[in-house]
């Protein structure tokens, strides 16, 4: 890979958005700096993953991501394109977690007609996670009717019919297939080791004799899972856009989250009471099924029935069984022992309000996994509100739990919780573990920079707090040349 000097320059005052990029840039810089980036979101924070890569002529974002911000609001910063999608050439996407694939049906309604290139599994994710975007945004116009009555014409982010216009712009590129996305700009794909179909993007650019290599980490995931494979190591980068989610944190080694898990499931069984875990249906309730999985057949706890009550999570749970060949050889090797992956014969998935229902009038001991992860929508307040009073019941927390959100107050172990109308006591056992995460940790990031080999020219944290990304600079600052940056929103470097 070549070599250039420092020249990564700050054009862009990131405090003054602009509506427009093009036409910024004089003809004359433009020839000489051939690489240019811009990030348009998840800068100094973890949401609205969006980056705006100008190769000559050619322009590529990489992902389109929800803002952590509601969506039906005119001034929401999800409707703030600060590019012309119409002056796009490819679309880039890393993963399906909606803070990197969210705002894809908005860009296909400002006009981007182009293609959107996934992974396999990633493409299939997406199309059901935005299909279900678009179906709660209905709701929530309805309810931004009310909450806003003096706002005329309230409109949601996209409709059903964005959505469909974007699954037949997705072209799907397996891991480690080259592929020329533009004329001079190879794209290959890498696995995160994240969630399944999640991404590393490799950009192999050619010009005037000389390649030189982009590659952006997307979301990394943990190593040692037993689940995913660890994430794929790349070398030889000149330039490096990595994220920092967890870069000021050291989370619990698995075999330490199995060992609390098991205590929690033998506890269940001695008081032959119930657990509730909140959950994400893309990748945390798939995980959580399979350490339970692993739980009873590799450590020998005796089975209990688990129930996975959220219909999206079973839709996206039979992506997750077409694709066995995502999953580690071990984990592979365990889950050919049952009838069908993520599903053993003690997993049952709830359709219905019935079958959620018919919940509440069985014994434990059981596990109940049911979304949302925050516990601010969805199935599982109806299962906390039904467990929270009784000390032998436990409620697991696996995920990060938002300031303000009703998972917050229970890992924080308040005393009293509201559901729906009715306050009800927290007596249950709060258990927070929070090493399940599918983002590497600080080791985990420590130990991927060193193996890229270093020599990296120029480098850039992005999907992180402000705190995580200033501890991680000192990590990553040995393997890169020029110094590291840590972009603001709309900075515009050349490299
Ligand atoms: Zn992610």
């Amino acid at each position: 890979m070549g070599r250039t000097p420092d020249r990564a320059i700050a054009v862009a005052d990131p405090r003054r958005p602009r509506a427009h990029f093009r036409g910024v840039v004089d003809s004359r810089r433009r020839e000489e700096s051939w690489l240019r980036i811009t990030f348009h979101g998840a800068t100094r924070q973890v949401t609205g993953s969006a980056h705006l890569l100008e190769i000559g002529s050619r322009q590529i974002l990489l992902d389109c991501g929800l803002f952590d911000s509601e969506r039906i609001h005119p001034d929401s910063p999800n409707r703030q394109l600060a590019f012309d999608p119409r002056a796009l050439d490819a679309v880039i996407v890393s993963h399906a977690h909606n803070d990197h694939i969210g705002r894809l049906p908005y860009l296909i309604r400002a006009g981007y007609a182009g293609p959107v290139y996934t992974t396999p599994a990633t493409g299939e994710i997406t199309s059901v996670m935005l299909r279900d975007s678009a179906r709660i945004q209905r709701e929530e116009v309805r309810n931004a009717q009310i909450r806003y009555p003096h706002l005329e014409n309230v409109e949601p982010l996209f409709e059903l019919v964005d959505v469909e216009r974007l699954v037949e712009q997705i072209q799907r590129l397996p891991y480690q297939t080259p592929l020329e996305v533009v004329p001079g700009v190879t794209l290959t794909y890498f696995n995160a080791g994240h969630i399944l179909g999640s991404a590393i993007v490799q950009l192999d650019v050619h010009e005037a004799g000389r390649t030189r290599r982009f590659v952006f980490t997307g979301d990394l995931g943990r190593r040692n899972t037993h689940l995913l494979p660890d994430p794929t190591i790349i070398r030889e980068i000149d330039i490096l856009v990595a994220e920092s989610t967890y870069g000021n944190r050291q989370l619990d080694s698995y075999d330490r989250l199995i060992k609390q898990l098991h205590a929690i499931v033998a506890r269940a069984i001695r008081l032959q009471s119930k657990i509730v875990i909140p959950a994400f249906s893309l990748g945390r309730t798939q995980r959580m099924v399979y350490c339970l999985q692993e739980l009873f057949s590799v450590h020998k706890v005796r089975p209990i029935p688990v129930y996975v009550d959220s219909p999206l999570a079973l839709r996206l749970t039979e992506i997750h069984r077409d694709h066995p060949e995502a999953f580690t050889p071990q984990a592979r090797s365990l889950m050919d022992k049952d009838p069908l992956y993520f599903g053993s014969r003690f997993v049952e998935f709830c359709q219905s309000w019935d079958e959620s229902r018919r919940l509440n009038y069985l014994n434990g001991p059981m596990v109940i996994i049911a979304s949302s992860g925050m516990c601010e929508a969805g199935r599982i307040r109806h299962h906390l509100r039904q467990v929270v009073s009784d000390p032998d019941n436990a409620i697991v927390i696996v995920s990060y739990q938002a300031e303000g959100t009703l998972g917050r107050q229970i890992a924080e172990g308040v005393e009293r919780i509201q559901i729906f109308d009715q306050w009800y006591d927290l007596n249950a056992a709060v258990y927070v573990l929070d090493g399940f995460s599918g983002h590497a940790d600080r080791q985990d990031l420590a130990w991927w920079f060193e193996q890229t080999g270093g020599g990296i020219e120029h480098a850039f944290l992005v999907h992180g707090e402000p705190e995580a990304m200033d501890a991680l600079v000192p990590t990553l600052q040995p393997f890169v040349q020029n110094r590291v940056h840590t972009p603001e929103l709309h900075a515009s470097y050349e490299v």
